[in-house]
């Protein structure tokens, strides 16, 4: 990255952040570890403000055994990404305080399953477009707070080796077309216009509740439209994984027209054709 780019983003970060302007590559080195024998052990879990991304989901409501959005209901906090409400949910706390619900006096109750945020830190991330670039780059930051002794411990490794150690490669690989939607969405500034609210619950769909987002593409309404082959249906039926995937495609064609999906030629007549039928039903139902 070019330092000058280097340096706006730097120039970003609000005076005293805990995060270091310093940018980290893959194989950048920090000093780090985090156990049960720190003596800050937990402190980063009683003061959370953690941001969950789709795959977080998946995995925390599939260890739960609920169903997606039961396990939003019962375990998260709603807020708007940006100026348009773009939905986001944050881990829930519990009452009164700022402590993760997951946390026990043991540590992580939910550890084999910790969403993103909590197995980067402490480092952060940051997904960026060079100009005129067209592939999204991630960059690297320690977030050094002062009660997270972890800075202190005498081990250093590489960032790819952080990453691996803490099962990071498949979230990232999973959450990665929802963070480049995301990111299209807020570089597309405000000559977009306020989203449809028909693509902002689009976007909650494809983004946190693949329970419901299943039945959809198992309906009618799907079939009419795209050109799945029975096999490519039933794949993504049955592996929730693979079904996240297709939800990030699926909402990029919706909403940037990114096709990747294949529609039926018939399919445009075929909805106005319904839509008539609809309006008919409806007229002879007043009557
Ligand atoms: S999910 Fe686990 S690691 Fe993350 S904040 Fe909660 S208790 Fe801590
Ligand atoms: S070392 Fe840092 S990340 Fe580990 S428990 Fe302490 S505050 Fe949390």
């Amino acid at each position: 990255m070019a330092q000058d780019d280097l340096k706006n983003i730097a120039d970003e970060i609000p005076w005293q952040s805990p995060v270091q302007p310093v940018e980290l590559r893959p194989d950048s080195e920090f000093q780090f570890n985090c156990h049960k024998g720190v003596s800050c052990f937990n402190a980063c879990c009683r003061n959370i403000d953690i941001t969950l991304m789709p795959y977080d989901i998946v995995r925390l409501k599939r260890r739960a055994g609920l169903t997606s959005s039961q396990w939003v209901s019962r375990y998260t906090l709603p807020f708007p990404m940006d100026g348009h409400a773009m939905p986001g949910l944050k881990m829930a706390t519990k009452p009164g305080t700022n402590e993760c619900v997951f946390l026990e006096e043991s540590g992580c109750s939910v550890y084999a399953d910790r969403p993103s945020a909590c197995r980067y830190y402490a480092l952060g991330s940051m997904g960026v477009r060079r100009a005129g670039g067209a592939q999204v780059e991630d960059i690297y930051f320690v977030v050094r707070e002062e009660h997270c002794k972890g800075h202190d411990e005498p081990r250093t490794l590489t960032v790819a080796q952080y990453r691996k150690e803490q099962g990071l490669e498949k979230y990232d690989q999973m959450n990665f077309e929802w963070r480049d939607i995301v990111l299209k969405k807020r570089s597309s500034g405000p000559t977009v216009g306020k989203p449809s609210e028909r693509s902002l619950q689009l976007f909650d769909l494809c983004s946190y509740d693949m329970d419901n987002f299943r039945e959809f593409i198992a309906g009618d309404g799907f079939a009419e439209v795209f050109d799945l082959s029975p096999d490519e249906l039933a794949e993504l039926l049955a592996d929730e994984d693979k079904l996240l995937l297709f939800a990030g495609r699926f909402l990029k064609q919706v909403l940037f027209g990114e096709m990747t999906i294949a529609v039926k030629p018939e399919a445009r007549s075929a909805r106005l054709r319904k839509r008539r039928q609809r309006e008919q039903e409806a007229g002879q139902g007043g009557d």
